[in-house]
């Protein structure tokens, strides 16, 4: 059989077990409507919490970055690649996190894979949540092929980490963690985790993906939604193209562990630093997630008024106060032909499907913004009491 034949193979049984994946063309930019296929579809499928992907001031931020310095940024950052509004973006994201130090990255896919790996080797160990990012998994993975001794434990299941911290030997520890579940919207134990950290002299590397820019005060994320205070033992990760609306991620700790990996890390030192004008965009981004009460105020509502409408549905809602509200349908099939209903009704919500969530587990993965009115909410909640 040739190559070819083997992979037309793999994708029929793909196909056949209704897991074929595909992508839609949008024609028109990120917002609470999306134009596909010449109809307006009302968008619960992006992670654009803020409602600022289409914000006309962060593009005329982009469009005066590029027109100031150029298309690309021509390099790695070590290379000649590190441009002034990389350096003042990395400034500010310190300032707003309150860590000593940060380091950008092009997404956050890479700034995951730049942390674990590059911090545990032979000798270390690796603890991580079931439950954890695709992107973690990853880095889990290239850290056990560097050596690391890796464990994962019960999702947010405290105890059986405890267990696993103290019966190991390992010279550093790491407990790698998402701070808003992607797939659920719940949130990790994170003050026990610290605890936990500091008890047993680990690292905490906590994924903020979901929290920054939509938890604590400011949108600062999941530590201030907790009330904790940054640490030394803390490395947090951000991205920057879901409630910042424009892309990138970065990683903030103290001043010894992002020069480390500065100097380490090869998913920073081996890729070319995101164009300038992205860093522009960014730096305009974070002020308006800093003066962003009135958002979130209007996100928080949508989500309340999301989870009382569906309360009395069939499906489960997990807790969850963030923006992503799954129902979980539990079938394939099911799962498939409700998201296609309400395709078909005007309504995108994406049906997510084993191996993305565990099996027996689809789901519908509403994800809900700031741009999102009150009339979309129960426009949603209507035609899910429908389809019920
Ligand atoms: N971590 C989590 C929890 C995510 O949901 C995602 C994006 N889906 C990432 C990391 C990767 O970030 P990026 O999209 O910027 O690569």
């Amino acid at each position: 059989m040739s190559l070819d034949d083997r992979l037309s193979t793999e994708l029929a049984e793909i196909a056949a077990a209704g897991l074929s994946r595909r992508r839609r063309v949008l024609a028109s930019p990120c917002g609470r409507i999306a134009a596909v296929d010449g109809r307006e579809m009302l968008n619960f499928a992006s992670n654009d919490y803020l409602g600022l992907a289409g914000d006309p001031g962060l593009a005329r931020a982009m469009a005066d970055g590029a027109l100031a310095w150029g298309a690309g940024s021509g390099a790695a950052h070590l290379v000649s690649g590190h441009l002034e509004p990389h350096e003042a973006l990395e400034q500010e994201l310190a300032a707003f996190t309150g860590f000593p130090r940060t380091l950008t990255f092009s997404t956050g896919y890479l700034a995951n894979l730049a942390v674990t790996p590059t911090l545990a080797g032979r000798g270390d160990a690796v603890f991580a949540d079931k439950l954890n990012h695709a992107s973690l998994i990853d880095a889990m993975q290239l850290a056990k092929a560097n050596g690391a001794d890796v464990q994962r434990y019960p999702h947010n299941d405290v105890g059986a980490l405890k267990r696993l911290l103290a019966a190991s030997t390992a010279r550093n520890k790491l407990i790698v963690t998402d701070a808003v579940f992607s797939m659920d919207g719940d949130l990790a134990p994170l003050p026990a985790l610290l605890a936990l950290a500091e008890r047993f002299d680990a690292w905490l590397v906590i994924d903020d993906a979901h929290g920054f820019g939509v938890l604590g005060a400011q949108g600062r994320g999941s530590l201030a939604h907790f009330n904790l205070p940054t640490s030394p033992r803390i490395l947090l990760m951000g991205t920057l193209g879901k409630a910042a609306g424009v892309g990138g991620a970065f990683v903030a700790g103290s001043a010894t562990a992002i020069d480390y990996l500065l100097n380490k890390a090869r998913s920073y030192i081996f890729t070319t630093a995101a164009p300038p004008a992205v860093a522009c965009a960014l730096r305009a981004s974070l002020q308006r997630i800093a003066g962003g009460e009135a958002l979130r105020r209007q996100l928080f509502a949508n989500v309340a008024r999301l989870r009382s409408g569906v309360a009395t549905l069939p499906w489960t809602l997990p807790a969850s106060i963030t923006a992503i509200q799954p129902l979980i349908v539990g079938d394939n099939q099911a799962t498939l032909d409700l998201a296609q209903a309400l395709w078909s009704r005007g309504l995108w919500v994406p049906a997510i499907r084993p191996p993305t969530v565990p099996r027996g587990t689809a789901r519908l993965r509403i994800c809900l913004s700031a741009a999102h009115t009150p009339d979309d909410i129960d426009r949603l909640v209507a035609t899910l009491k429908e389809l019920a």
